[in-house]
């Protein structure tokens, strides 16, 4: 008898859809491959990876250099904990103090856990150096946030969905709209200790903050005593043409959060940084993780942040993505709302009636570019700032299909 043909696709996405929590909605592809800007799925096809995992490979897939550091690290020592000394870690955080211009870094995994350490960081300063009573400290959000999915990051989202059914919160948090000084300066009470922003938010639709929005808010904080803490785990290492994006408005925040690029798409490193000044409130024993600092993740950052560097992954990002917008926006199309963006961290955002974003997504997919859609009617556009122009340039042609003609 023959057996009903299913492709090696169709078989992996029976599997995950039988086997795993339906905690997300993929697009219908499995990959086995990738290098610098290209995947290949199970059936042989090829993509340009326009996502980049959420800015995690800014560096692109397998940069040479990030992969040789980590098989040499994996051929010498992997982990030790943090009862022990390891010889990568000083070094990672020295260079990684170097490249931001803090004092001290303290190295996390994942980027909710470098947003928990801010958070803890700030909390404390704010009750041994501020002297604001016990129990009391507040942390300014904004709306449209996204920080992370632990209990007490999604207790402070303006997302039902994110947090439905995942009560009761951690309490110490105030929501003010995005971009809104006047609105963060009145939210501002006695016991207002931290604020806590992305410079542009990625996940709440790529939405660029108005002119002068962080410049004035951190100069509030500055006068009024609060933390301003940046969270550039998607904004940072290059992605928007700045090595921060607080750099386009000329601002050092208070706490620096980073994720994602700083582990190359290899291993997950993340870090909270900051001057000794709220550094040193953490003593032995008050916060930690089992493989924070470890010397495969920590030869993995070194290498990472030196590809950024070195490659100046932020200049090029800058200029292409420069030149990227303006030919999406030159796209006469009745479906596109607006294209706005920062270097390659760029959204194209699809009119309701035109409906989601999603078909849009499904046809960029059909044509070999891979990009996911954002709150609903956003596609976005986050290729590995490695990419060359003669790419960007034939993955136009194929966004002007689709986009003109609809799905
Ligand atoms: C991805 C992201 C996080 C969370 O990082 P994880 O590694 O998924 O925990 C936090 N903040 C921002 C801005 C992000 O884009």
């Amino acid at each position: 008898m023959v057996q009903a043909s299913v492709s090696r696709t169709e078989a992996f996405l029976q599997e995950a859809d039988r086997f795993s929590a339906h905690n997300y909605k993929p697009l219908p592809v499995v990959l086995e491959r990738g290098e610098g800007v290209w995947v290949w799925d199970v059936d042989g096809r090829r993509y340009l990876d326009m996502l980049s995992a959420y800015s995690a490979l800014n560096q692109g897939h397998r940069h040479p250099a990030i992969m040789k550091a980590a098989e040499e690290q994996m051929a010498r020592l992997t982990l030790t904990s943090r009862a022990f000394h390891n010889d990568q870690m000083g070094p990672f955080l020295r260079e990684l103090c170097e490249a931001t211009g803090f004092e001290k870094a303290l190295p996390m995994n994942t980027g909710a856990e470098a947003v928990e350490t801010a958070i803890k960081m700030v909390r404390k300063w704010a009750y041994t150096k501020k002297g604001v009573p016990d129990g009391k400290a507040e942390i300014i959000v904004c709306e449209n946030n996204f920080h992370g999915r632990t209990t007490t990051i999604v207790g402070f989202s303006s997302e039902a969905q994110y947090r439905a059914g995942f009560g009761p919160f951690t309490p110490g948090f105030k929501l003010v709209p995005y971009g809104d000084v006047e609105a963060f300066e009145a939210a501002i009470g006695e016991h207002t200790v931290g604020f806590l922003v992305e410079p542009l938010q990625g996940e709440g639709g790529v939405v660029v903050p108005p002119d002068g929005y962080l410049r004035d808010t951190a100069r509030i904080c500055r006068e009024r005593g609060i933390a301003f803490m940046a969270d550039e785990i998607q904004t940072g290492l290059g992605r928007t043409g700045r090595l921060f994006c607080t750099e386009w408005e000329d601002v050092r925040p208070d706490v620096l959060i980073v994720g994602k690029a700083l582990g190359g798409g290899v291993y997950p490193v993340s870090a909270a940084i900051a001057d000794g000044e709220f550094m040193d409130v953490f003593q032995p024993g008050d916060h930690g993780s089992t493989f924070g600092g470890n010397p495969l993740g920590a030869a993995v950052g070194r290498a990472s942040l030196r590809v950024i560097l070195e490659e100046d992954l932020a200049t090029k990002s800058d200029e292409l993505g420069t030149w990227f917008m303006e030919q999406l926006r030159a796209i006469p199309s009745e479906h596109v709302e607006e294209v706005r963006g920062r270097g390659l961290m760029i959204g194209v955002v699809i009119r309701k009636e035109s409906g989601t974003a999603r078909p849009f997504c499904e046809a960029l997919q059909a044509r070999g570019i891979l990009a996911k859609e954002t709150h609903h009617q956003v596609i976005r556009f986050a290729p590995p700032l490695i990419i060359e122009k003669a790419t960007l340039e034939e993955a136009l042609d194929h966004i002007e299909d689709v986009l003109k003609g609809g799905v």
